[in-house]
């Protein structure tokens, strides 16, 4: 029977879990559908709880020189009074400044990493369906008619996954009803009165929504920016015909610049189509499971959970799930806890954290909205304090893991 454990998707969620049971001493494949990883464009920004994921990978300090450091985001009303700043790392406090780095730099480092180690990754293979699965092994389908067997199915396909179709038939991701369309320029075209642009800002405007800019690259030669607007649902050639009608999406973004001032009107003046990008908010709705019954087909990343992007924790949390399923599944192999205790562990404590960062998002959407008409009454108090982020951004995953280990062996 074989030992293999067999990831459907060679994103950043595939292919970090791969490392980390590489790590483990687990031997992991990779299937992806594609000829090459989905870079679905644009850049992530990354908090200390997921760099401290990167950096027991041994991928922190090349993630660290390839992106842009920064501690905090600002929140600014439109005429430029700050609101409130929002910390996303701190090398004081967290070992960690935050890090903005584009997508495919961060899955360059990662995959390099993945064949320098000889992690086998079989590209142009689609998973399509569980053909068996038994106690103790799981065999799979892909497009091409191909049959394998592994000791696991892990499907880290993304919120449109196909292998959350084996546990839930049912369920289809939701569009929100909104996008987030963004572009990159030059640095050196914004004018920002209010000085040096050196962190994340979002300018907020009673009615015309929000304006983000942030500076991108290692030496933040480019400013990202970028704005959010409601859209209907549309198929995948609805997506791709929007996309590619870049006059439209250069309109959308210069619209209303002057709401936000001479820091939008600059940078939205001239914008390189190459550098446009759209993201459509989809969600799914919470699982009470990330495993079929069987426990031999799982799902992670956002196969398993799609977090809004208020938080920005969307990837970070994805990290915390592959490197957390690793050190679980290894106390397994090892004989220390049974599998289906350690896969219980990984899902009750992982499903406790999201949803905290649902409650987070929550709250700073509460905070972020506008204020409601002079007159009205207030429906929600909102709390004036900082966040205390410290349950975020230091988790000890090593520790919660013996912690739980020696317990069970009480
Ligand atoms: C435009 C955009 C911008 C974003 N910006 C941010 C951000 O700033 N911060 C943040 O935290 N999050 C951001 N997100 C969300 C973030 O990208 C996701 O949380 C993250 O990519 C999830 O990683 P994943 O590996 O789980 O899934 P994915 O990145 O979706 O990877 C899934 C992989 O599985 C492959 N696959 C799919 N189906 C199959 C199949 N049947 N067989 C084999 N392979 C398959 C896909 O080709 C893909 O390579 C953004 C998302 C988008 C779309």
């Amino acid at each position: 029977m074989t030992n293999e454990v067999a990831i459907i998707g060679a994103g950043l969620s595939g292919l970090t879990l791969a490392l980390a049971l590489h790590q483990q001493g687990i031997k992991a494949t990779v299937y992806e559908s594609r000829a090459s990883p989905l870079n679905i464009g644009g850049a992530v920004m990354l908090s200390p709880n997921a760099l401290k994921v990167l950096d027991a990978l041994d991928l922190y300090q090349q993630v660290q020189s390839r992106g842009y450091n920064f501690e905090s985001l600002e929140f600014l009303k439109s005429g430029g009074e700050l609101i409130e700043t929002y910390e996303f790392g701190s090398n004081a406090k967290y070992g960690y400044q935050a890090n903005r780095i584009y997508r495919h730099e961060l899955i360059d480092s990662i995959l390099s990493d993945v064949l320098a180690k000889g992690i086998s990754v079989v590209f142009n293979r689609k998973y399509l369906r569980v053909v068996e699965e038994t106690n103790d092994h799981v065999i799979w389908e892909s497009t091409d008619g191909q049959k394998s067997e592994a000791m696991l199915l892990i499907g880290a396909d993304g919120i449109h996954s196909s292998v959350r179709k084996h546990i839930y038939p049912e369920i289809e991701p939701k569009f929100t009803g909104m996008a987030g369309i963004t572009a990159a320029v030059p640095a050196t075209q914004v004018v920002y009165p209010g000085g040096k642009i050196d962190k994340p800002l979002t300018f907020i405007s009673k009615d015309k929504g929000a304006f983000v800019i942030a500076p991108q690259k290692a030496d933040a030669s480019e400013m990202f920016f970028g704005k959010q607007r409601p859209i209907e649902e549309q198929t995948r050639e609805g997506w791709e015909k929007f996309f590619a009608d870049k006059e439209s999406l250069v309109k959308f973004l210069q619209t209303d610049a002057e709401v936000f001032g001479e820091v939008a009107i600059s940078a939205t003046k001239s914008i390189p189509h190459d550098k446009i990008n759209v993201w459509p908010f989809y969600v799914i709705p919470p699982l009470q499971t990330w495993a079929s019954d069987k426990r031999r087909v799982l799902i992670l990343g956002d196969a398993a959970h799609a977090i809004p992007p208020s938080a920005g924790q969307g990837i970070n949390q994805a990290f915390e799930d592959v490197y957390m399923f690793a050190l679980l599944l290894a106390e397994a192999k090892r004989g220390k806890v049974k599998l289906e205790e350690a896969l219980g562990t990984w899902q009750s404590y992982r499903q406790d954290r999201i949803g905290k960062v649902l409650e987070l998002n929550k709250q700073i959407d509460l905070r972020r909205m506008p204020a409601p008409p002079i007159g009205s009454q207030p429906q929600h108090e909102v709390p004036k304090q900082e966040f205390d982020l410290s349950w975020l951004y230091e988790p000890d995953f090593k520790a919660e893991v013996e912690t739980w280990v020696t317990m069970m062996n009480n």
